[in-house]
């Protein structure tokens, strides 16, 4: 099997120039229009591909290498992230997305994108596992980390300029996992390339629906899949997307040599749940803001963090380069600790879990695991706002709440 041409009658029909990101995430990566043909892409389960001679350029090989099991996937998140939403056929107008096995192997390759010794700096609330990854490299000596209040525009552009010594990577989550806090990214994203440094935003929490790293200046987004692309708590995947054929290609390489790759069924299981994306995440956010709403007053609750809520520090940033506020929300309810374990133990309709971005609502607190950043407080638990009726997520919650608070007062 080789890549169509671009004039090729077998390329897939691009969606209609200037439809909207909504629309994309139901028509980008469709099959070519057959007779017959199938309506979605085929589950491709195969290792080897015949070939013979010099490969052509783009001709499938081996599965490692490049399979038809990636690309639809790869090119529909290419068409919802990329500055141009590029709607045309596969490798035509730019690099499509590049699938990874899960979320952390595609920030392991983006992450090799730094030069050895380069200096990244990074939230000091990103992802847990981000910043163990970015450590242990420390550690063996392929690279420096500073992490900083991301929050905090003029101390980012301070560590990313260095002293005469600037940083070669900028990572960037917005908002962060779990604090919520909101970076000016645009802002960020001009003082790093002032110095010449890659910028890479973590997407997972807006969604390109939410949030478009790309349009914003950034070079590289990564998403972990797993969350609210696939949507369904049923697969580990991860992504990346770029504008830039340089970089692209050099992650790719990576995914090559590294070989951290997607299982064909899963990539499969994700372009399902892409195609309702926009209806997963209106309805959660919805909820979200709804929720937060409540929580702000409710007599259980000491603080709530939500970028969609008027009063947060992260709202105005939020609301001038987001399209919305997401559907996470930090919660610290009365008690400490010990309540917040109280109001995990009390809920029935949320279901206690770690994880984020499916269709069911769950929560946790996040510093029971020991690697979570100790500047998390002991008592936050993190809400994964779901699909469901928001007046049932709130009957239970409202009355979790009231449960751990007795508890806990007396
Ligand atoms: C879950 C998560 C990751 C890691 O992705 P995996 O698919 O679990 O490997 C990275 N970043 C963020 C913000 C996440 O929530």
């Amino acid at each position: 099997m080789t890549t169509p041409a671009p004039d090729s009658p077998d390329l897939p029909p691009a969606p209609p120039a200037g439809v909207s990101p909504r629309t994309l995430a139901v028509s980008a990566g469709r099959p070519a229009r057959v007779p017959g043909g199938s309506l979605n892409p085929p589950l491709v389960l195969t290792s080897t591909f015949v070939s013979q001679g010099a490969p052509a350029p783009g001709e499938h090989l081996y599965g490692r290498i490049g399979t038809p099991a990636w690309e639809p996937f790869e090119d529909a998140l290419a068409a919802l992230e990329r500055t141009d939403h590029a709607t045309t056929a596969r490798r035509v107008d730019g690099p499509p997305a590049t699938v990874f096995a899960s979320g952390m192997a595609a920030i392991d390759a983006v992450v090799a994108l730094v030069p050895l010794g380069g200096r990244v700096v990074v939230p000091r609330h990103a992802y847990q596992v981000t910043l163990v990854l970015l450590r242990e490299q420390a550690e063996r000596g392929l690279l420096r980390v500073d992490a900083v209040d991301v929050a905090d525009t003029d101390a980012v552009v301070a560590a990313v300029r260095g002293q005469g010594e600037p940083a070669a990577m900028l990572w960037l989550e917005s908002p962060t996992n779990p604090m919520l806090e909101v970076a000016d990214v645009p802002a960020l994203v001009a003082a790093a390339h002032d110095v010449g440094a890659i910028v890479v935003v973590d997407n997972t929490f807006a969604t390109p629906l939410t949030q478009r790293p790309l349009a914003l200046g950034a070079d590289v987004v990564v998403h972990s899949v797993t969350k609210y692309l696939a949507g369904h708590s049923d697969v580990v995947l991860g992504a990346t997307v770029t504008d830039d054929d340089d970089l692209h290609a050099r992650i790719v390489a990576h995914r090559t040599t590294h070989g951290a790759i997607a299982g064909p069924f899963e990539v499969w299981l994700a372009l399902r749940g892409l195609r309702t994306l926009a209806l997963r995440v209106e309805r959660a956010q919805a909820n979200a803001g709804e929720l937060a709403r409540r929580l702000a007053t409710h007599a259980d609750v000491v603080e709530v963090r939500y970028p969609g809520l008027p009063q947060d520090p992260g709202h105005a940033r939020a609301a001038a380069q987001m399209d919305g506020f997401g559907a996470i929300i930090g919660l610290q309810p009365v008690g400490g600790p010990a309540g917040a374990d109280a109001l995990v133990d009390a809920v029935s309709l949320w279901v206690p879990a770690t994880s984020l971005g499916g269709v069911e609502s769950t929560l946790e607190r996040r510093r029971r695991f020991s690697t979570e950043s100790p500047t998390v407080p002991e008592d936050l638990v993190r809400l994964s706002v779901g699909i469901e009726d928001v007046e049932d997520l709130w009957r239970d919650l409202d009355a979790a709440l009231g449960a751990a608070g007795r508890t806990t007062r007396t």
